[in-house]
């Protein structure tokens, strides 16, 4: 067992019984020790592969080991509750505030990603077909040990631990030799493919920089070419001008419906002065995120008068480049367009990666604005 602290919040770190690690924050437990894995637990069957897309000049995980994870099992059988004496989980102790640890179905399979990118390529002698072990680590995050709660119920406080535990996560996982990007995110709601309802995210450690994050580092290198300026710096001052699609202001953050929304309902929240990553964010800045957030998750679940299927998640600046350019943000947003109606992505969106928005970005802004 070891323990640290993180601003006010306790960190104490245990393993399980099949060998993977799992941290407490916060005070509870008080004695984690006291509450050992006592799981007959088999051995991790991770193996997933890392496949070059060569047209599209992306990475695809394959991993076919998933294929047998638990898939929405009844409430007296959730993994992410507290044990009980008849029911033993992912969580040993018997309460907790937020605990994250490492998923024993990851997508990124190797549990040491620099051995997995020393293991070396594998291709068919033309170098085309380029396949390598995928590294990194995929971890789960219960944001409360209330199986029926949501992140919109948590208290600021509350919230504020998880807040501490993504920082804590990304900052120690871009130290694993191999990791290239940390992506913490929360699906919500079966209709998005949740597995599980237990309200928990996830914390994705790349061994490769993300697709999306390469391609807003490329619009940044050519706008700052074209201009010497910072392309996300001018986009929120080009919001604020504006100002129609701003939802909510701080004093640190600033929440607004992006001008090319491809969700009916999308918001994204920057924070005013410009940081790489989440361990970079000031103090009253965390602070200060956590009531906004919430106030923007209760807002989402007004929208439909049912709380609504969304994906939330934090981009941060790749580990090893591109820090001075990427700007911290959070993109927030739901699939449900009206209540029962969901935006699915079909032909054009999937097959051509050609979004179309049915909700016009300023009457999104306009209805989350009415909401608060
Ligand atoms: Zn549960």
């Amino acid at each position: 067992m070891a323990a640290g602290t993180l601003g006010s919040v306790r960190k104490t770190t245990v393993w399980m019984a099949d060998g993977r690690e799992l941290m407490y924050f916060g005070a509870v437990p008080e004695h984690p020790a006291d509450y050992p894995d006592r799981r007959p637990l088999d051995p991790l069957h991770v193996e997933s592969q890392a496949r070059r897309d060569q047209l599209l000049g992306e990475w695809v995980v394959i991993a076919g080991h998933r294929q047998d994870r638990t898939f929405e099992p009844d409430t007296s059988h959730c993994p992410l509750c507290p044990s009980t004496a008849g029911h033993l989980t992912e969580i040993p102790a018997p309460d907790y505030e937020v605990v994250v640890f490492e998923n024993r179905f990851p997508t990124l399979g190797s549990r040491d990603a620099g051995h997995a990118r020393d293991a070396g390529h594998a291709d068919d002698g033309d170098g085309l077909l380029v396949g390598r072990p995928a590294g990194g680590r995929c971890e789960v995050v219960c944001f409360s040990p209330r199986h029926d709660a949501s992140f919109a119920d948590l208290t600021p406080d509350q919230a504020a631990t998880v807040m501490a535990a993504w920082v804590d996560r990304s900052a120690e996982l871009a130290r694993i030799s191999g990791v290239e990007q940390v992506y913490c995110f929360e699906n919500r709601g079966a209709e998005i493919g949740v597995t599980l309802s237990h309200p928990h995210g996830q914390i994705y450690a790349y061994p490769y920089v993300t697709p999306r994050t390469d391609r807003m580092l490329a619009s940044c290198a050519s706008y700052r070419n074209r201009t010497g300026r910072n392309l996300f710096d001018d986009l929120l001052d080009a919001e604020h001008a504006n100002s129609s699609r701003i939802v909510l202001q701080g004093r640190h953050w600033t929440a607004f419906v992006p001008y090319a929304a491809r969700w009916p309902y999308e918001v994204h929240l920057y924070p005013r002065r410009r940081v790489p990553d989440l361990a970079a964010l000031a103090a009253a800045a965390r602070t200060e995120f956590c009531e906004l957030y919430l106030d923007l998750l209760r807002r989402f679940d007004a929208l439909f008068g049912s709380p609504v299927p969304y994906i939330s998640g934090w981009h941060q600046a790749p580990v090893r480049h591109g820090r001075d350019e990427f700007a911290l943000h959070l993109e927030l947003f739901t699939i449900r367009r009206a209540p029962g109606k969901l935006k699915y992505l079909a032909g054009s969106e999937s097959g051509m990666g050609a979004f179309a928005n049915d909700v016009v970005p300023e009457a999104a802004a306009e209805r989350l604005r009415e909401l608060g």
